[in-house]
């Protein structure tokens, strides 16, 4: 195998988990261990006239390519930068008069590079994507015909002029895109909106208790030609310090399951058995099904409200695809009703219910209630995940929102500082996200200083505000997570 050279790490053989990337200098929290541009990208089907093909942002006004009608730019220099990646694609779409789904559009761009820079090692990047791992005697049957139908309909879009490959090596290629794509978010990280390969990062193994944290940074083009200007990227962090020689993992699922539900995730996703400490000693079980202590429910209630609360999430799932939101939140209380007897706070079938509460009241507007179910929420997070652990600083954030939003300043301001010194280690400072919470953290801290000078002023205050302007509605909530993560479809 061949591999190229990079400054802070290298390549190893890591004990029963194959390939692995170590140290080569010691790191700490929040230094960011290599930062690596997409070997190619897409952007997701349903999100093609939304996002900018290039740096992913979502944006109001985007500019279409004339040739294709098909790529979207939020400029000029987006749509320049893209021209190498879809030069190709875009004589092809026009032939082929419409543009084929994401999967086959993420192959053709690996293809067409490899046909522009063989198949050799790409410069910056530490294995080549012919050195990927494909899984592809792995696949079930399912699997299998999924396969044959995308290399079907990769061979129908692929263009005769274009260089041609085995069906072996076609079947590699989807092979490397389904077990090692990794999704891509828009800049306020609400939705995941397309997906992208990136070689180095598939390097780094997993561990459910990682050190280090992977985060997609779309890049800042509008300031072109100032030392603001940055490219679409991923960065690996560190989480905390790291010594030389150490393995770097990140996590490839939330941590926020009992291991042996990881464990199986893992196994069905990315076909290994994970052995990480926390697996094999089952770190934190106990929190993830805990009771309550006083007095003490039998096993049997135990079970039946487990059972309550897997068919409650069934159904509020179902509601929230259809938009029922008040449907939502009546089956959320009463499924916290049925809980509160028995399971304890940290009971990750409370925590469930909890984060859906109050996120989908928040959308409601109903910021007392929502912020109330926050606060248990956020209260059993911190005694579950890592303290520098992206998913917990983004609850955190929604939490301190929530909390603003619901008039209770103090809390509010806090949570939002807590959130803030998360982000600036998982997303660093000229992340957009980290960015906005530096405003909000500046905002909630002005406001905290006026109502502890002048309680009654800051209400007087707070109400004119509200009636002069409508409250900044929350996102609608979705379904999918908009964590970045490796793309696998379930
Ligand atoms: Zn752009
Ligand atoms: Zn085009
Ligand atoms: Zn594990």
């Amino acid at each position: 195998m061949t591999i190229g050279r990079m400054e802070k790490v290298e390549v190893f053989t890591s004990e029963g988990k194959g390939r692995g990337l170590k140290a080569t200098k010691e790191f700490w929290a929040a230094d960011v261990i290599f930062a690596e541009r997409a070997y190619s990208a897409v952007v997701f089907d349903s999100f093609t006239q939304v996002v900018c093909h290039t740096c992913f942002k979502r944006q109001e006004k985007l500019q279409r390519c004339g040739q294709c009608k098909f790529a979207h730019y939020c400029d000029r220099t987006c749509q320049k930068d893209a021209w190498l990646n879809h030069k190709h694609e875009c004589a092809a779409i026009k032939k082929h008069g419409k543009p084929p789904s994401e999967n086959i559009r993420l192959a053709a761009r690996i293809m067409w590079r490899i046909e522009r820079e063989g198949t050799g090692l790409t410069e910056g990047c530490l294995v080549s994507v012919d050195d990927l791992q494909n899984h592809v005697d792995n696949f079930g049957e399912e699997e299998q015909k999924d396969l044959r139908v995308d290399v079907d309909s990769f061979l129908n879009f692929w263009p005769a002029q274009s260089q041609q490959f085995s069906m072996q090596y076609i079947s590699h290629i989807f092979g490397v895109i389904n077990c090692n794509a990794f999704t891509l978010s828009d800049q306020r990280g609400l939705q995941a909106v397309g997906v992208g390969i990136f070689p180095n990062l598939c390097l780094v193994n997993h561990d459910c208790w990682p050190n280090c944290t992977v985060i997609f940074n779309n890049g800042n083009h509008e300031a072109v030609k100032s030392m603001f200007h940055t490219q679409m990227r991923i960065e690996l962090r560190a989480l905390g310090k790291i010594s030389e020689g150490e393995e770097l993992t990140v996590s490839y699922v939330d941590f926020l399951n009992v291991s042996q539900e990881r464990k199986k995730q893992l196994k069905k996703q990315y076909y290994f058995d994970c052995t990480c400490e926390h697996c094999e000693k089952g770190i934190k079980d106990d929190l993830f099904l805990a009771v309550k202590a006083d007095p003490k429910p039998s096993q049997d209630v135990v079970k039946e409200v487990t059972q309550f609360s897997k068919e409650t999430l069934e159904k509020i799932d179902k509601a929230r695809s259809e938009g029922l939101y008040h449907e939502v939140v009546k089956l959320c209380r009463e499924c916290l009703q049925k809980q509160e007897p028995v399971l304890a706070d940290t009971n990750i079938h409370v925590l469930r219910i909890l984060s859906i509460a109050s996120e989908v009241l928040s959308y409601l507007q109903s910021f007392h209630e929502a912020s109330d179910y926050a606060k248990r929420m956020v209260d059993g997070y911190m005694k579950l995940y890592h303290p520098n652990n992206a998913q917990l600083g983004m609850a955190v954030m929604r939490a301190g929102l929530t909390h603003w939003h619901a008039g209770l300043i103090e809390a509010g301001h806090g949570m939002i500082c807590k959130a803030y010194a998360i982000l600036l280690v998982t997303h660093g400072p000229t992340h957009p996200i980290t960015k906005d919470l530096e405003a909000m953290r500046i905002q909630s801290e002005m406001e905290l200083r006026m109502f502890r000078q002048n309680e009654f002023m800051y209400h007087k205050m707070r109400e004119a505000t509200l009636s002069n302007q409508k409250m900044q509605v929350m996102a609608e909530p979705n379904l999918e997570t908009a964590t970045p993560t490796f793309l696998k479809k379930p």
